[in-house]
């Protein structure tokens, strides 16, 4: 993940007012990252015990604390923001998947014009399904092949599809294309 983005945050609450400077915005990131190297070479102490790690400024006073969640330390004013920012995304991939991982400007138009009864989710601007990019693009584009034919037959593309499955009501089992280069005029064999 690349960050787009250098700006200064400022954190205020009941229990702490802090500004942090150089923040990288990174779009993809779902969580906020403190960089505990780049608060001890600022003049910052941060202290780490069991189950809680501190920020401290150079007089003793606490700027923020912790709460170690697994192997993570989770600052308590995030913890909501963070709880909530997954769960509208949870949600949204929930419905993404239940409609055959439909897109999700689809999504947000079955909820926007409350196509769907009792559909309410709040679907994120950024949010992207691992799943649909790895599978869904299944070719690259097609680069401009840079010549065309300067004459009608000069060139002609042909294709053949088939054995169908099922058959056609006349029973015909192959298509047959043939497209001219120049006019783009196609004929269509079925057999
Ligand atoms: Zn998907």
């Amino acid at each position: 993940m690349l960050a787009t983005g250098r700006g200064v945050v400022r954190l205020k609450s009941d229990m702490f007012d802090v500004t942090f400077v150089n923040v990288l915005y990174v779009p993809g990131l779902q969580c906020n990252f403190i960089s505990v190297a780049r608060a001890v070479n600022s003049g910052y102490i941060v202290k780490f015990r069991e189950n809680t790690a501190t920020i401290l400024n150079k007089h003793g006073g606490t700027i923020l604390s912790a709460n170690k969640v697994s192997d993570m330390f989770i600052n308590e004013q995030n913890k909501n923001t963070l709880f909530f920012a997954r769960k509208s995304e949870e949600e949204a991939m929930k419905w993404h998947s239940r409609y055959g991982h439909q897109d999700f400007a689809s999504i947000r138009e079955l909820i926007n014009k409350q196509m769907v009864r009792g559909l309410q989710v709040s679907v994120p601007k950024d949010i992207c399904c691992a799943l649909c990019m790895t599978n869904k693009c299944t070719q690259k584009p097609y680069c401009n092949a840079g010549s065309r034919a300067k004459d009608v037959l000069g060139i002609v593309h042909t294709d053949v599809c088939g054995l169908m499955r099922n058959l056609s009501i006349g029973g015909a089992k192959y298509l047959l294309t043939f497209i001219d280069d120049k006019t783009r005029a196609t004929y269509l064999y079925i057999s």
